[in-house]
């Protein structure tokens, strides 16, 4: 199953990409996943990237294409992959057609999760990560058993340095910019379905399965 999960920063898509490799034990790709772990270690990409999440501005595309084509050619991704903030502009899209083509892949689906902006604001600047095992929760709305720790692997949970309120805002907005035109591109294709990301994580799940068979909402 080939999956590109889109929709704002804080809709759930991490959230909900965590599920989908459990019920199809296919990778999940997030760019965002694999900028942050550049920083952490360091290297060139990492510091090229930085300065753009830091301040809420997205990676150039001469960045992004190359490290996207570079992790779909691995071999975890023969039988899928839930890619996850990748494409966010229309650049990045048809560059993923081509290399998808290459590939000789094509896409099943194109989920895009909404929410409303101040829910947006609201998920984000609750939204705390595992520095052990990167699993993502909220400080109210899906809190860990024990504040602070993670269920899974009991690891300290951390806020992202991107998700203060200042920088959130101008990670919406440039979403709509230029992200938004993507439904659009992948509506054309008939590839793109479109889920309700206000309803519990349980029932965003059922509807994005429900997508994947067909449905289209
Ligand atoms: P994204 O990957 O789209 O940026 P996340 O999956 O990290 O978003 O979710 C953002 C925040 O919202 C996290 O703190 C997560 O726990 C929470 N969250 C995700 N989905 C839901 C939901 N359906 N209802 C309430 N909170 C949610
Ligand atoms: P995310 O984890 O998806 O919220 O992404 C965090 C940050 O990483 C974004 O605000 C961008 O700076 C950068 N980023 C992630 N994916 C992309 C992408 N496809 N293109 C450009 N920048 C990206």
């Amino acid at each position: 199953m080939y999956i590109l999960l889109m929709g704002p920063p804080g809709a759930g898509k991490g959230t909900q990409a965590a599920k989908l490799v459990d019920r199809f034990s296919i990778p999940h790709i997030s760019t965002g996943d694999i900028f942050r772990a550049a920083v952490k270690e360091g290297t060139e990409l990492g510091r090229q990237a930085k300065k753009f999440m830091d301040s809420g501005q997205l990676v150039p595309d001469s960045v992004t294409i190359g490290i996207v084509k570079e992790r779909l050619a691995k071999s975890d991704c023969q039988s899928g992959f839930i890619l996850d903030g990748f494409p966010r502009t229309l650049e990045q899209a048809t560059a993923l057609d081509a290399t998808l083509g290459e590939l000789g892949v094509k896409l099943d689906r194109v989920v895009n999760i909404t929410a409303t902006d101040n829910e947006l604001v609201r998920r984000i600047t609750g939204r705390r990560i595992c520095k052990g095992c990167s699993a993502t929760y909220h400080v109210t709305l899906n809190s860990p058993t024990v504040s602070g720790k993670c269920d899974k692997c009991g690891g300290e949970l951390f806020q992202r340095a991107d998700d203060q309120e200042e920088t959130v805002i101008k990670r919406l907005n440039v979403y709509q910019v230029q992200t938004e035109p993507l439904i659009g591109y992948y509506r054309s294709k008939g590839l793109y379905a479109e889920i309700d990301g206000l309803q519990s994580i349980d029932k965003v799940l059922e509807k994005v399965i429900d997508s994947l068979r067909g449905d289209r909402t």
